[in-house]
């Protein structure tokens, strides 16, 4: 057997440890005699895989009590939709929106057909790499919620503050950050997350929301997509997607054998600083991102020889580098580096760029 490293912006690298773990419990999860995934959900053993995950979680983000934690599915592009849906009930109301990116435009495009929805802020002048100053947006008093994308996944792009939004629920796309470092929960109305950046596979969709914005849904809504309904039922309102929640329970395991989110916050720190150092040394290659607003986890970079694109993803793929081309709506290539990536990794991300710059500079 031999891993590669994968630079994926998602589904994305999951600890090996946990991989390891999972395969060891395949076919018999604790003497079950069963795989957790041919448990029934209500059945004893996944009804505390499920409780111990989402103790882990609170552990981890230290989520305070008035806050449900969802287990859901849809991605995070069904929230797109279901945010705006579960919080502003029957009558539509006023939804601002920050533009930062590719993922904050499909939240905004999604919430335009139920919303009345304001951009307060836009990053186009800058073509997205830059995140607007909060002075500078245009917020109305009396929307309903701030909708937010702290980290862009396709530009990396990524806020170094949370916005202070008073009364106004501030609502977080946190798919491709989540975990990545401490946050103060209590400053969101909501959090939610595809698992398959930072979490765990793909199909499972957390939503950490605050009590007293669980309210009466959009009348159209199915039950399964209701905040209400699935607060009430645990998540079990139907089948819940169990190996996702089980495989999501491991990393939060091991993000605790780590040291947690404050030792995960330092790793990645000094990951993405080496990785961003490496690529302003060199005249050779480019990060277009503001300073104060590149990402921890989605490093884009440009060559200066675009010419040279292929001939670099075929040599990288070769040396056990893989999955580095950039998004398709940007070029060049990306490096995410979630909390799963090892520094080890990175380190040979640089090493294979210095390499391919002296051979190709
Ligand atoms: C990946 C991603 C999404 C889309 O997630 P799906 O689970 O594919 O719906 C949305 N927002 C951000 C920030 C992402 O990184």
């Amino acid at each position: 057997m031999s891993r590669v490293y994968n630079f994926s912006a998602g589904p994305a690298v999951l600890p090996e440890s946990v991989l390891q773990q999972a395969s060891e419990q395949l076919l018999d999860w604790n003497g079950s005699g069963m795989s957790v995934m041919e448990m029934s959900h209500r059945g004893k053993e996944f009804v505390s895989i499920a409780q111990e995950a989402e103790a882990d979680l609170r552990e981890l983000m230290q989520i305070p009590d008035n806050y449900k934690v969802l287990f859901l599915q849809g991605g995070a592009t069904a929230q797109f939709s279901l945010i705006p849906m579960n919080l502003l009930g029957d009558a539509g109301g006023k939804a601002d929106y920050v533009n930062t990116g590719a993922w904050s435009k499909k939240a905004i495009a999604a919430a335009k057909k139920i919303a009345d929805v304001n951009v307060v802020a836009d990053a186009a002048d800058s073509n997205y790499a830059h995140v607007p100053a909060f002075e500078t947006w245009d917020t109305r008093a009396d929307a309903d919620y701030l909708h937010y994308t702290p980290n862009e996944t396709i530009g990396g792009v990524e806020f170094g503050f949370i916005p202070e939004t008073g009364d106004i629920p501030l609502v977080a796309d946190m798919s491709s950050t989540i975990l990545s470092r401490p946050i103060d929960v209590s400053r969101f109305g909501i959090i939610y997350a595809g698992a398959q950046k930072n979490i765990g596979p793909a199909g499972l969709t957390l939503v950490i929301i605050r009590d007293d914005l669980i309210r009466d849904p959009h009348p159209g809504i199915p039950d399964v997509f209701s905040y209400q309904v699935q607060a009430k039922a645990e998540s079990m309102s139907n089948t819940p997607p169990t190996y996702g929640w089980y495989l999501a329970g491991l990393v939060f395991k091991w993000l605790k054998a780590k040291g947690g989110l404050a030792a995960m916050g330092e790793i990645n720190r000094r990951k993405a600083q080496k990785l961003y150092q490496a690529i302003d040394d060199s005249a050779f290659y480019n990060n277009p991102v503001a300073l104060d607003a590149r990402s921890w986890m989605n490093i884009p970079f440009t060559l200066a020889n675009a010419d040279l694109d292929a001939e670099f993803l075929k040599q990288a793929s070769a040396a056990g580098l893989t999955t580095l081309k950039g998004h398709r709506s940007v070029g060049g290539m990306r490096a995410s580096i979630y909390n799963a990536m090892p520094e080890a990794g990175v380190d040979a991300l640089i090493s294979f760029m210095q390499d391919f710059e002296k051979n190709h500079g």
